[in-house]
C-alpha cells in the first residue's frame, strides 16, 4: 500500500467511524419499542351497546324515564363503563365484544396486564 492508497484508506474508515456514535447517541428509551395499540377498523369504531344506564335494570328493569334503553357507540362509552362491562357482563364471553373492548382500552393507553388488572378492580366495587 503507497501512502497515497493508505490516506484515502484511514479518511474512509475515519468517515465510517465518525458516523457509528450517532447510532450509539440514542438513548435507552429511544431504543426501547413502544407498542402500538391494535388497529381501530370500522367493527370497532360502529360496534353499539345496549345500556340502561348504571343500575338501571337493578332500578326498574329500565321501565323509568331515567332509565331507558339507549343504544351508545362503544367507542364513545367512558372508560369506567368498558371497564364495568367487561367485569359484569358475562353474556359477552365469546362474543366479539370483549376483543373490541380491550382494542378500544389499548388505544387509550391500556396494555393487556392493566386492562386485566382494572377489570379485576371492578368487580370488586
Ligand atoms: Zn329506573
Amino acid at each position: 500500500m503507497n501512502r497515497r492508497n493508505f490516506l484515502t484508506a484511514a479518511v474512509a474508515t475515519t468517515a465510517a467511524l465518525t458516523v457509528a456514535p450517532v447510532a450509539t447517541a440514542l438513548t435507552v428509551q429511544d431504543r426501547i419499542p413502544v407498542p402500538t395499540p391494535p388497529v381501530m377498523d370500522e367493527t370497532t369504531l360502529n360496534t353499539m351497546w345496549g345500556t340502561y344506564g348504571k343500575h338501571g335494570l337493578t332500578h326498574c328493569n329500565g321501565a323509568c324515564p331515567q332509565h331507558q334503553l339507549r343504544w351508545v357507540r362503544l367507542v364513545d362509552c367512558e372508560t369506567s363503563h368498558l371497564l364495568a362491562i367487561l367485569a359484569t357482563q358475562y353474556q359477552i364471553a365469546y362474543t366479539q365484544y370483549p376483543r373490541i373492548i380491550k382494542v378500544i382500552l389499548m388505544n387509550r393507553g391500556f396494555n393487556e396486564s392493566q386492562i386485566a388488572d382494572a377489570v379485576e378492580a371492578a368487580r370488586s366495587v
